[in-house]
């Protein structure tokens, strides 16, 4: 699973799962691009990554900034060879209590950005004849909780986004979207810092597990890696759930 001479951009990869991949793709050899609003988070992980690894700040919902990021990350390393479409944020509202602004950021941030960094980047990949683009969704554009409106239609609609970008550009590029369940990382520890019982509603996460735990960031970095080296290269144009057996736990078949 080497990626020597191999550009991974990673959003939203100075914590939790971005973070999780870049050290997968950093530790197979790969020169690692980390885009992240949080500046002082991405800068300190890209200095503990050391070599091949660049941080650059950008907001991933605007178009220049994104444009500018990836002009960069070629720049520095010849080419991009992977796009992990990571950054994304969660709110819990349901469709009547969610304001608009709310609304415009979750989308803008989760579903927008993926487009906008797609679009920045596709045309390095054609250049180059190869790579792939892959979009973090989550188990919940399948098995749907409460409470979670703007997030699930962002991440169902990364789904949509894959499919295209699979059938508008193959062979030469692929696209997969990545379903996790619950992992462990600061989106999720924030979100239960919300409730007014953090213990129980973490164990009650852990419990909508089969595996009877959450992931590890790297537990998505391992699969993400794999899908995008050679040993995936026959897996395209779809979503793989990583979800510790959570789908058919609370969604049956589905
Ligand atoms: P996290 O909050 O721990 O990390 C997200 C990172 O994205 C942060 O470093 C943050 O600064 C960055 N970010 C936020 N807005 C940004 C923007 N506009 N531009 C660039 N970077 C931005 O989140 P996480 O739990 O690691 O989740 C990562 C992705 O995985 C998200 O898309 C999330 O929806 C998805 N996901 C998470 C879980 C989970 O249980 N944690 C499950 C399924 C899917």
């Amino acid at each position: 699973m080497s990626f020597e001479d191999k550009t991974i951009i990673v959003t939203g990869g100075a914590k939790g799962i971005g973070a999780g991949c870049a050290e997968v793709f950093h530790r197979e050899h790969g020169n690692v691009v980390v885009l992240d609003v949080d500046e002082s988070a991405g800068e300190t992980f890209c200095e503990l990554l050391g070599d091949r690894a660049q941080f650059i700040k950008c907001d991933v919902s605007r178009e220049a900034e994104v444009e500018e990021a990836i002009e960069q990350a070629v720049a520095a390393f010849g080419g991009v060879d992977v796009l992990v479409n990571n950054a994304g944020i969660l709110q819990y509202s349901k469709v009547t209590d969610t304001l608009e602004e709310d609304w415009d950021r979750i989308l803008d941030i989760n579903l927008k950005g993926a487009f906008l960094c797609a679009k920045h980047a596709i045309p390095h990949m054609i250049e180059a004849g190869a790579g792939i683009v892959i979009n973090m969704s989550s188990v919940q554009a399948f098995v749907t909780q409460q409470n979670v409106a703007p997030y699930v239609t962002s991440k169902s609609a990364l789904i949509g986004l894959t499919r295209s970008i699979a059938v508008d550009y193959a062979p030469e590029i692929r696209s997969v979207a990545i379903c996790p369940g619950g992992v462990d990382t600061p989106l999720n520890r924030a979100a239960f810092q919300q409730s007014a019982d953090p213990d129980r509603v973490r164990q009650e996460t852990i419990d909508l597990h089969l595996v009877e735990r959450m992931a590890q960031p790297d537990d998505i970095g391992e699969l993400v890696a794999f899908i995008a080296s050679e040993k995936g290269s026959f897996i395209n144009g779809q979503p793989i759930r990583i979800d510790g057996g959570m789908g058919i736990k609370i969604g049956g078949s589905k």
